[in-house]
């Protein structure tokens, strides 16, 4: 039996106008697709494959079952929304073929890339990541809240613009809220923070508020948020998709 092949893609962050054409081919092409359920109905219906939804924290055997039905032979694409290497399928898949064990030595992998949340944010606002960035994400599923601290700590500190993901969930309520307090030790209270909720979806909201205004209970797992450095900006009178920016210049 000839191994298939199994590509990791990322739909973006919704819009099917969002997706690389490359994506959608290999869409097209797949025997079984195989991602979290509400990523799955982010693939339109006109792509054919069997679909394998699966629960958002089941990566490991997620990435397990696509790389066992590659090496019987299918083709099958790993879906995740936005990139698939941000936050998401294609280090869940690469770890299972680091940890060896099973045989998919034949099976061949390709990741190809999507529109990541904070980009899509950004694109709505203006240009806030057009200077240095840092992304972090803010569950403690699988890192301790220690290493988060810091490292908010050291990015705040050092004057990054902040792109965070996973800002909040029903088991994760209070993290945001402390997130804050660790940057607002850098950050004036007037710092502008774009907050985007289902960007790229058809009930996406963007808006732009004061870091010391930013309500975490305003927050769902579905936000993103970029928090501005020292430097960027709100342009007075214009409209909100080119109002917010960082400049490319620093200190010079
Ligand atoms: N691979 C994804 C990120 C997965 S982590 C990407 O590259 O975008 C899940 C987090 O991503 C969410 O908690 C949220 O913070 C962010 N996110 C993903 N899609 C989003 C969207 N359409 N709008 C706002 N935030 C989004």
């Amino acid at each position: 039996m000839t191994a298939g092949r199994l590509t990791v893609v990322g739909v973006g962050p919704g819009r099917p106008d969002w997706c690389l054409p490359a994506v959608t081919e290999r869409l097209l092409a797949a025997t079984d697709l195989v991602g979290y359920g509400p990523y799955l109905d982010l693939v339109p219906h006109r792509v054919g494959g069997r679909r394998h939804p699966s629960d958002n924290r089941m990566e490991a055997e997620r990435a397990q079952a696509a790389l066992e039905l590659a090496a019987r032979g299918a083709d099958v694409v790993v879906v995740s929304s936005g990139d698939p290497g941000v936050f998401a399928m294609a280090s869940a898949v690469i770890e299972v073929l680091d940890e060896g064990g099973r045989d998919h030595a034949g099976v061949e992998v390709e990741v190809l890339p999507g529109i990541t949340a904070a980009q899509a944010l950004a694109s709505r606002v203006g240009a806030p990541l057009g200077h240095d960035f840092c992304v972090i994400s803010l569950s403690d599923v699988l890192k301790p809240w220690a290493v988060i601290e810091r490292r908010l700590d050291a990015a705040a500190g050092a004057d990054f613009v902040l792109a965070l993901y996973n800002p909040i969930s029903r088991h994760r309520p209070w993290q945001l809220g402390r997130a804050i307090e660790v940057v607002r030790r850098h950050r004036s209270a007037a710092t502008p923070v774009a907050v985007g909720r289902q960007v790229g979806r058809p009930d996406e909201s963007v808006g732009v508020v004061a870091l010391a205004d930013l309500e975490p209970a305003s927050v769902d797992m579905s936000t993103v948020l970029v928090v501005g450095s020292s430097t960027t900006r709100v342009v007075a009178d214009r409209p909100l998709g080119s109002s917010l920016y960082t400049p490319r210049r620093y200190g010079a």
